[in-house]
């Protein structure tokens, strides 16, 4: 796919850009019905449809309405799956969307699908939230407000707990039917200190058991830091702390819960994590766009990628029935404001996304941040 630039008397449009406005404005769907089902609900980014260009597969916004009014445009998918992309009716190039996998297809002994147990994410990514309720979900003054974690639930398209033993069984078969590259466990905060890590102690151990998966667990700080080292005996490779937003006061306001668990534990805990995971193995999720500016966020980042933390930056996107439902997206200008510089930190500091082992920051899908580091690697310089 050759992208145009409409701005630029059709000039190409760099990829970087060109995702960047994607995952700002979303797309309209001729056909919603193509590809694999889009996710609606659930922890983190979601009202997403995955989509490949260039031979890239990327998360982009469907369900949300700045989507419905979005310039880009994806026809009904040809018999091969190939979609023509427009921008305000100017053709720019084809899209194709992952297929459906295989693995929807069946039901655990006890009839509960599949697909409500895990989830493909981007191309090769299967996703799961082993535990569906949060204790920062409860009331309205704690809930983080971009968070749709119990409405899936309510919806019926998944189950409260998935149990280690159900967790090994869908890996399996999604390896082995639909060739999963790596897993993502993320986790609704339970009552207790340990804020997860024993769930997914044990269900990183069931499905290293059962099938040889790379497997990234995603939790709030625990109590503990030996929590770390337990989590890497039992077969997590990787680990995600979500910061979500940098300061203190976008915290507060954004995510009060949350927020009680301080910048600076985060970073106590990055601190204990990294040696036990290793340089790049750690990471975090910084949404831009909830009211941390350019250089808030710049900040942090040199300071993560300093201590071998991967800062995966993505622009947030309202999720439909949330409290930030009405949220503005950030612009593509800001997001090249941020990943341009954040590139060349991960260069200076030799993190990469390609040497990840599994998770968020591996797969890509939700930001262009991967396809800035590759320009900037092939140009051997910062941006
Ligand atoms: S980046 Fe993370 S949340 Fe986004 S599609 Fe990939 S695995 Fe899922």
């Amino acid at each position: 796919m050759k992208p145009m630039d409409p701005a630029t008397d059709l000039q190409p449009m760099p990829t970087e850009h060109l995702i960047n406005e994607l995952q700002s404005y979303g797309v309209r769907l001729v056909d919603p019905r193509a590809g694999a089902d889009s996710r609606r609900g659930g922890a983190g980014p979601s009202d997403h449809k995955a989509l490949t260009l260039d031979g890239m597969t990327v998360m982009v916004p469907v369900h949300t309405a700045p989507a419905f009014e979005s310039p880009y445009l994806v026809e009904k998918p040809d018999a091969y799956g190939r979609s023509r992309i427009s921008r305000d009716g100017l053709v720019l190039g084809e899209v194709s969307f992952p297929l459906q996998p295989k693995f929807y297809g069946l039901s655990t002994a006890d009839g509960i699908p599949y697909s409500k147990i895990a989830v493909l994410h981007g191309r090769d990514v299967l996703a799961t939230t082993v535990l569906q309720t949060c204790i920062r979900y409860q009331s309205r003054t704690k809930t983080c407000q971009f968070c749709a974690i119990g409405q899936s639930l309510a919806a019926g398209r998944t189950i409260e707990r998935k149990t280690p033993a159900q967790l090994a069984e869908v890996a399996k078969a999604a390896v082995e039917l639909d060739g999963v590259k790596h897993m993502v466990m993320t986790t609704g905060t339970p009552p207790g200190k340990d804020r997860g890590a024993a769930i997914l102690t044990e269900s990183a151990a069931a499905v290293k058991a059962a099938v040889n998966l790379p497997i990234q667990v995603q939790c709030e700080p625990p109590d503990d830091d030996a929590w770390f080292a337990r989590m890497h005996a039992a077969g997590a490779d990787a680990l995600g702390m979500h910061l979500e937003a940098c300061t203190e006061e976008v915290r507060a306001a954004i995510m009060p819960g949350k927020a009680q668990v301080s910048v600076e534990r985060y970073f106590g805990a990055f601190e204990a994590a990294v040696p036990v995971f290793g340089r790049g193995q750690v990471s975090t999720y910084i949404l831009a766009g909830l009211g941390d500016s350019r250089e808030d966020i710049l900040k942090i980042c040199d300071r993560l990628t300093r201590m071998g933390v991967y800062p995966f930056v993505v622009p947030f996107v309202p999720i439909s029935g949330t409290p930030l439902e009405s949220h503005p997206t950030p612009s593509p200008a800001f997001m090249n404001s941020i990943l341009g510089p954040l590139a060349g930190m991960l260069l200076a500091t030799g993190l990469k996304s390609i040497d990840v082992k599994a998770g968020c920051a591996k797969c890509g899908a939700c930001s262009a941040l991967s396809t800035y580091e590759r320009q900037n690697s092939a140009q051997g310089g910062c941006s």
